[in-house]
């Protein structure tokens, strides 16, 4: 059972914040990120260097994912916009809302690629360099979510990392909270988002390929092990 303080509604995810650097934003410059974001998209900068999750994920791997494969995403989307004005004032979280309002003939190049930025987006976020050999792990709030869903720390990290490793071809894990405070884990297909289920993303683990075949070839398992000790944990606050 929550104690109340740790009750989140859909009132208080504008008020999740992302780690970056190793210390909290400041309340506000994530949840502008997660909401303010629009056309033309810029590509936003590693807040690490690329060899910073050594000897978790390599430099090469983060230089190729950064640099070429979320680049290519952002440059995609503006592309598919340039030419549709109705749609740059909307953020992109507006955009992935509602597909039925897209027009048909830039519907899914919208949604290959905005889903893309958005994923990507809230996956470099949501890592951060090692700290030593100790696992990072979730702050107070989230981890009393973490344990009324799973139990233990422990038990969600295996349940995470076998809907991961599930993922058929390419896709995601991702862990949200819906509308009524409560954790949801999926997966997603190719760049499908939480976004049109209403719900705010927490965490995602990418298992494209591109995320992990220069060093890790064919043993996504390993990867994923791996990724447990890059993951910047989002803070979760209340307003
Ligand atoms: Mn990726």
């Amino acid at each position: 059972m929550l104690a109340p303080s740790y009750l989140i509604t859909a009132a208080h995810i504008v008020s999740i914040a992302y780690e970056r650097r190793g210390k909290p934003c400041g309340g506000c410059a994530a949840a502008c990120d997660r909401i303010m974001m629009r056309y033309p998209y810029e590509l936003p900068p590693l807040p690490f260097g690329y060899a910073a999750l050594e000897p978790y994920i390599d430099a090469d791997t983060m230089y190729f994912h950064h640099d070429k494969h979320f680049a290519t995403y952002i440059k995609n989307l503006n592309d598919a916009l340039a030419s549709h004005p109705e749609l740059q004032d909307m953020t992109l979280e507006e955009l992935l809302r509602d597909p039925e309002k897209l027009p048909k003939e830039q519907r899914q190049t919208i949604l290959n690629n905005g889903g893309g930025v958005y994923n990507h987006n809230l996956f470099f976020k949501g890592l951060a360099p090692p700290q030593g050999d100790a696992p990072r792990m979730p702050g107070e709030q989230l981890m009393a979510l973490i344990d009324a869903a799973y139990g233990s720390f422990e038990a969600f990290k295996k349940a995470f990392s076998e809907l991961a490793a599930s993922v058929f071809g390419s896709g995601w894990a991702c862990l949200a909270i819906d509308g009524g405070g409560q954790l949801r884990s999926f997966k997603l297909a190719n760049q499908e988002t939480a976004v049109p289920n209403g719900m705010a993303t927490l965490m995602l683990f990418d298992v494209w390929e591109h995320a992990y075949y220069l060093k890790y070839k064919n043993l996504r398992a390993d990867y994923i092990k791996a990724l447990w000790n890059v993951i910047a944990y989002p803070e979760l606050r209340l307003i």
